[in-house]
């Protein structure tokens, strides 16, 4: 991490010159702001601890000019003082500043800088819905979160946010409850939690000058996830926040590599086709589901002929290179809601609810002439089919629908294959093969 020090003690400045090299960071040390801005750009520091007292100006005129700065902007800015005045505290925040520390205890500040970096880091791409109907708290709010690299999108009434409010282009929504106008605060957040239900994915955080508490149990009921009360401290606000932003972003961070593994578990690679621990899923919604019976459901299998050949003749990635290429067709040629699956090695089948015998075997010669007419790999390549329908109402089970594929298959095979062989499924009380 690269840090800036502003301070005008030389010895100040040693100090934490050997601090910071020991802990294995790159310091940078200025005795003046002019020094310090102008090192700001240049050293692309990522963290600047700026004393109060400066001999050019003093560290709230530093910190309100570093923020003014491109390189400035999303800086954590930490401001020195032995002073421990509150009111020093809270125009070091109204200026810029992220935090505030103790100047003679330079140990602990030290800790507490490298904590710093980390999730301000983060927060760059933050986007915030704030709805504030009194200018004034409304321009000190944005002068507490801007420093961050929060990008704030301000509305005074609750109706205009509403309108404006799309969940792709923001991160938080931030809403004062007592605004004026036809739509209260406390309905706005209704209406936004009734648009996405889950707290983690839009966090809420209500901010009231009024604390009461059956209000504050009330707005947690609606599904905020936190409350502030007015006039808010910029350091807590800020933390706040902070907190509910990472929170979004480890989330989503949860959510892709759970969709990642579930496609890694139900997704042949090769093909890109569901696999067979998809079909077991998909199998029981077509025939668990009691709506779903209520329909033909058809399944076309088939098995690429002389499939060994390809991989004797021209090796085994020429034959991936097949297998993938009637992947290909199989996902163009399925229609919505039917299912391609790459059921074992070069074999591969589609589930098709809602076509009778007649419709999946005219679907299924289609699909042979297809097959033929590819030339995967510039190769001829053909394939057997068996096809088969449950008809609405009956009490086949899904071994039966596959049993009756099967021997379909085989018939194919055995009429010199290249061909479709179709037979309607019957129920059978003994069930020996198993899927899935
Ligand atoms: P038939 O017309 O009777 O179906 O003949 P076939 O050669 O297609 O049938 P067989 O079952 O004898 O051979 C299937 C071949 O498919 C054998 C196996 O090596 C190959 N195979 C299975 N999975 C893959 C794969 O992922 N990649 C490649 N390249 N080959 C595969
Ligand atoms: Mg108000
Ligand atoms: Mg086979
Ligand atoms: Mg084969």
């Amino acid at each position: 991490m690269r840090i800036l020090v502003v301070d005008r003690s030389r010895v100040f400045r040693a100090l934490w010159s050997r601090m910071v090299g020991t802990a294995g960071h790159e310091a940078s040390m200025a005795g003046t702001g002019a020094e310090g801005l102008a090192r700001l750009d240049i050293f692309r520091a990522e963290l600047a601890c700026v004393s109060l007292s400066l001999p050019d100006m003093d560290g709230l005129e530093f910190c309100r000019a570093a923020r003014k700065k491109r390189y400035g902007r999303g800086l954590p800015l930490i401001l020195l003082t032995s002073n421990p005045d509150m009111r020093i505290r809270e125009r070091a925040f109204a200026a810029g500043a992220t935090d505030v520390h103790d100047r003679t205890n330079i140990g602990e500040l030290f800790q507490q800088a490298e904590r710093y970096a980390q999730p301000l880091e983060n927060l760059h791409s933050g986007r915030i819905l704030f709805v504030e109907d009194s200018p004034t708290a409304a321009r000190y709010l944005r002068r507490a979160l801007e420093p961050m690299g929060i990008d704030i999108v301000h509305y005074a009434s609750a109706s205009d946010a509403l309108a404006a409010f799309d969940p792709s282009q923001f991160d938080l929504v931030l809403s004062d409850i007592l605004v004026e106008g036809e739509l209260s605060g406390m309905g706005l957040v209704g209406c936004i939690r009734q648009q996405c239900p889950d707290m983690t994915e839009m966090p809420i955080v209500a901010m009231s000058g009024l604390d009461d508490q059956h209000q504050r149990a009330e707005l947690f009921r609606l599904g905020v996830n936190d409350f502030i009360t007015k006039p808010f401290q910029g350091d807590e606000l800020r933390t706040r926040l902070c907190n509910l932003l990472n929170n979004k972003r480890l989330m989503e961070e949860v959510r892709l590599q759970r969709q990642k593994h579930y496609e890694m578990a139900m997704v042949d690679p090769l093909t890109g086709l569901s696999n067979r621990n998809a079909l077991t899923e998909f199998a029981s919604r077509f025939f668990d589901e009691p709506c779903s019976r209520e329909q033909p459901l058809a399944l076309i299998l088939m098995d690429l002929d002389h499939f060994k050949d390809i991989n004797d003749r021209h090796g085994h990635l020429v034959g991936d290179k097949v297998l993938a290429a009637i992947g290909e067709l199989l996902r163009a040629v399925a229609a919505p809601g039917e299912v391609p699956v790459r059921f074992g090695g070069e074999e591969l089948l589609i589930l098709m609810p809602g076509n009778d015998l007649f419709d999946a075997h005219t679907r299924a010669e289609d699909l042979r002439q297809r097959i033929q007419d590819l030339r995967p790999a510039g190769l001829p390549l053909t394939a057997s089919f068996g096809v088969t329908s449950r008809e609405p109402g009956s009490d086949v089970e899904i071994n039966d629908l596959f049993r009756a594929a099967d021997e379909a298959v085989y018939n194919a095979k055995a009429q010199g294959r290249n061909c479709v062989v179709s037979v309607p499924t019957r129920s059978q009380e003994s069930t020996e093969q198993h899927f899935g």
